[in-house]
């Protein structure tokens, strides 16, 4: 058991190590001073996704400005199994509920893609980077997810798999399967699956069959089922991100 929990945590960009002085951004600044009313001289914790985690001291904490000087190294850097997220974005605060709980799930890449029947096809990127960030300090992991810009169809994507995906098996949960007795279950995909993975869930609608057959033409994808209800679209992303975690990722010790 860890004695630091209790210390706010906060992402920085800045490298790490002792005594390095770290500005705070303007955002920070506010969170220390006018939320949690810190004071100059309180103790925290930040990590940045490359230097472990340090313990750090708010020398400084004025109207205008926060910083820090970065202590003693509490934690060295983990790295986090890769697993991406390929999702439509649905609703504002839906799509904000998949980015904090995929967070807390440890999700390392988010890629928002427009699907023929995506209906709220608006994604804020800087948005969700604030949304990542702000689970990521809250659930004690040590690195940020990486949240690509959005991809406007299923076509671009396929397009720019070697670029960006390059080796990855792509995992698609395809509502058709649903209590059919002949599909394969994600569970029984996801365990003979080695190498990187990409997950991909659809939007409220559901795909089209031209998206179908786009995907039921790749050699690196793995049609799933999850199970005989249709889940909606969040509940499918967290619930195949789960299954990943267990049987593939960090909760399989
Ligand atoms: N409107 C659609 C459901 C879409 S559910 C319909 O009524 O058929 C949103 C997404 O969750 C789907 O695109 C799929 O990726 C995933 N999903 C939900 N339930 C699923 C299931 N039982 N099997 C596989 N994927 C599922």
């Amino acid at each position: 058991m860890r004695e630091n929990y209790t210390l706010t945590r906060l992402y920085v960009n800045t490298d790490l190590s002792h005594r390095v002085e770290i500005a705070l951004s303007k955002a920070q600044q506010h969170y220390l001073s006018s939320v949690l009313r810190k004071n100059a001289g309180d103790r925290l914790r930040v990590f940045n996704g490359r230097d472990g985690e340090w313990e750090a001291e708010l020398s400084k904490l004025t109207r205008k400005e926060a910083v820090l000087t970065c202590l003693d190294n509490l934690r060295p850097q983990m790295t986090a199994p890769e697993i991406a997220l390929i999702f439509a974005p649905v609703r504002k605060h839906r799509t904000a509920f998949i980015i904090e709980k995929a967070t807390e799930l440890g999700v390392t890449t988010l890629q928002p893609l427009i699907t023929d029947h995506t209906q709220f096809s608006r994604f804020n990127l800087e948005k969700a980077r604030l949304q990542s960030i702000e689970a990521a300090e809250q659930t004690e992991r040590m690195d940020v997810p990486l949240i690509r810009p959005i991809i406007k169809n299923l076509d671009d994507l396929m397009q720019m798999w070697p670029k960006i995906y390059a080796g990855h098996s792509l995992v698609f949960a395809d509502e058709a399967l649903a209590g059919e007795p002949a599909a394969q279950s994600a569970k029984n995909v996801l365990e003979t699956l080695s190498g990187p993975c990409a997950l991909l869930v659809g939007p409220e609608g559901g795909f089209s069959v031209r998206e179908r057959d786009i995907l039921q033409a790749c050699d690196f994808v793995q049609t799933v089922s999850l199970g005989p209800r249709i889940l909606r679209a969040d509940t499918a992303a967290l619930s195949l991100l789960t299954l990943w975690q267990a049987l593939k990722g960090d909760w399989t010790a």
